[in-house]
């Protein structure tokens, strides 16, 4: 276990707390801290200036990777090999991505399967996680090096609105950085946690970025906090702040968009200029400069005015997230500025006005959230009784489906208590009993997960395959205590049993679980998708069957050798290994059967309407 070991004047003082770090993974820039003496601290870099780690991992041409301000400086030489704004690909499929595609200057690849994006790197393939893993290993030795001692465990920050694989994928990245992540916390909590002591309340927190604009309603209670609602815009930020002084300095030089493209260097470096006439604005009311041998000017109420709709956009946001916690903008009690770009005095002006209050913005906007992750981390390590976190299921809960594949219904992370169901049904005409094997863990086949439990709900009426709706439910209350009911809905039959989940798995043995799902997750996904053809192909064939016995009538002796060539072909390829070949032999059958099944229903219908005598 890692001491918490701090120098004083007078000798060292040592206390047996884990130290556990927080982390703010952002998307522009990333920072670490820890408290020291109770208080939090940002830890600054070894040139003692910034304590902002700019999101940008650099791989130069020996192959060497550069993370922080340097690789920040490599975006205009060489942008293929600079990487910024990773956090947007976290947990993102090719698909998710692919409107927003030029926007990086980088190569995304689709590597052909339904599965998350990678980069291209000269030759290697990175996934988002590995490229956020160097971010953070950046941070890992920076703490490292102002504490003098290892690391390993920490707390890290995400947007409220992450789904549960953006959580896992930036808590893989934590894992492979060598940290033990013991908690991923959404960034308007962490926020709130280091805003003024003892709020409560509505507390709204509006983050405005580098690239992105989130806005939070939080309900802080008894030490709860609780998201209420979040909204924004991922493509709202300072780069847009930055974006209209580009054009108005290209105004004031004659020049025009166009000369961005044709002469990139000459754009990265307006563009460089723009960012700090941006900040410069910030403090004082006139911005000039010279820029090949031009005069550059800007004052600060011109600047307001450019930036007017961008600031409107947030408060249309804003609007929308009140709207959603059914609340107005009378009934917040504490707003919270968080973001660089919150510095702007005119952000600051309208977001007073919108909320008719004063804002809390006593705190680095651009450190807010890493502070609070540190407090966060200091509640976990037991440091601060009086605060309640929610807390959280470490692993994910779900049962076992045809051909033994997981089915989670709780995914990991998920705030306990809490509840979820889903619906089944049967594989087998006439199927009496239904066995729901109970399992926790991430890998995509139960075999290598942990059982919790089995049981039968048995005396199902008979009914034809697919017809019964079984509803699974998973109650996880706050003790982390499992109850698992399982209703046939048509027949109202129930079962219920109580499954502990937490039992028997150690630490070291979620780790291992843990760990063994990253690594396996190639293997896993392509097992899952020949299972999952499978098992289609497996229903295909037994409808295919019916339909050719019910309907020997209507279909004439050519069709129905034909269909039955069809279905013997996808038999064989279900045999096999090749997940294609099945999907393949699936699409050929379903293309030949479609016109005649709507010709059958047709026929069948006219019957059935005549024996109704309608
Ligand atoms: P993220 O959370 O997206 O990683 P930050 O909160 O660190 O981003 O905000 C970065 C943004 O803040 C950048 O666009 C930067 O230009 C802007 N910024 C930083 N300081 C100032 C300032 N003094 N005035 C205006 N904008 C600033
Ligand atoms: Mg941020």
């Amino acid at each position: 276990m890692a001491t918490f070991s701090i120098n004083l004047k007078d000798g060292t003082v040592e206390t047996n707390k884990p130290l556990i770090v927080g982390i703010d993974l952002g998307t522009t820039n990333s920072l670490v801290a820890f408290i020291k003496d109770g208080q939090p601290y940002c830890v600054k870099g070894a040139d003692g200036r910034s304590t902002l780690v700019p999101s940008v991992v650099h791989f130069t041409e020996n192959g060497d990777i550069i993370v922080g301000d340097v690789a920040k400086e490599k975006l205009i030489e060489d942008p293929a090999n600079t990487i910024f704004s990773v956090k947007r690909l976290m947990g993102k499929s090719f698909k998710d991505i692919q409107k927003n595609r030029d926007f990086f200057g980088y190569q995304i690849i689709d590597d052909d399967t339904e599965s998350l994006v990678k980069i291209r790197v000269k030759d290697r393939f990175y996934s988002p996680v590995e490229l956020s893993a160097l971010i953070l290993k950046e941070l890992k030795s920076r703490i490292e090096a102002e504490l003098g001692q290892a690391i390993e465990k920490a707390v890290i920050t995400v947007p409220a609105y992450f789904n549960d694989t953006q959580r896992q994928a930036t808590r893989d990245a934590g894992k492979l950085a060598g940290f033990d992540v013991l908690r991923i916390v959404n960034e308007p909590t962490a926020a709130a946690l280091a805003a003024p002591p003892g709020i409560e309340g509505a507390v709204a927190v509006y983050d405005l970025g580098g690239g992105t604009f989130d806005i939070s309603i939080l309900q802080i209670q008894d030490g709860i906090y609780e998201v209420l609602s979040t909204n924004g815009d991922t493509f709202l930020g300072g780069d847009d702040f930055d974006r209209i002084l580009v054009e108005f300095f290209l105004v004031q030089l004659g020049q025009n968009r166009d000369d961005l493209t044709s002469n990139p260097e000459f754009g990265q470096r307006i563009r460089l200029l723009a960012e700090r006439a941006k900040k410069e604005l910030s403090k004082t009311d006139v911005f000039e400069e010279e820029l090949e041998g031009k005069k550059l000017c800007i004052t600060q109420a011109t600047f307001e005015i450019l930036a007017e709709p961008l600031i409107e956009r947030t408060l249309d946001c804003c609007r929308n997230v009140l709207r959603d916690a059914k609340l107005s903008a009378a009934q917040i009690g504490q707003v919270v500025l968080v973001g660089g770009s919150t510095r702007i005095p005119i952000v600051k002006r309208r977001v007073t006005e919108f909320f008719g209050r004063p804002v809390f913005d006593d705190l680095n906007p651009d450190e807010i959230v890493a502070l609070g992750a540190a407090i966060q981390a200091d509640i976990l390590a037991g440091n601060q009784q009086d605060i309640l976190l929610l807390d959280i299921t470490p692993l994910s809960l779900g049962i076992e489906t045809v051909g033994g594949l997981m089915d989670a219904i709780i995914p990991r992370n998920s705030k306990i208590p809490t509840k979820a169901a889903r619906q089944y049904t049967t594989s087998v005409d006439g199927q009496k009993n239904l066995k729901i094997s109970v399992f926790q863990g991430e890998r995509d086949l139960v075999e290598h997960n942990r059982k919790l439990g089995e049981f039968i709900l048995s005396n199902i009426p008979p009914m034809p395959a697919g017809l019964p709706k079984i509803d699974i439910q998973f109650i996880l209350n706050a003790d982390g205590i499992l109850i698992v009911r399982a209703r046939e809905l048509r027949s109202n039959l129930e079962t219920q049993v109580e499954i502990k989940p937490t039992y028997g798995i150690s630490e070291e043995e979620m780790a291992l679980m843990l760990i063994d799902s990253i690594q396996n997750a190639e293997s896993d996904i392509a097992a899952r998708g020949l299972l999952e053809a499978r098992n289609e192909a497996n229903s295909i064939i037994l409808s295919g069957d019916k339909f050719l016995s019910q309907n020997a009538e209507i279909l004439s002796e050519a069709e129905q050798s034909e269909t039955r060539t069809l279905l013997t072909k996808l038999r064989e390829s279900v045999t096999g290994q090749d997940k294609d070949s099945i999907l393949l032999a699936m699409e050929l059958l379903n293309a030949y059967t479609t016109p005649l099944a709507h010709r059958a229903l047709d026929v069948n219908i006219r019957a059935a309407m005549q024996g109704k005598k309608i």
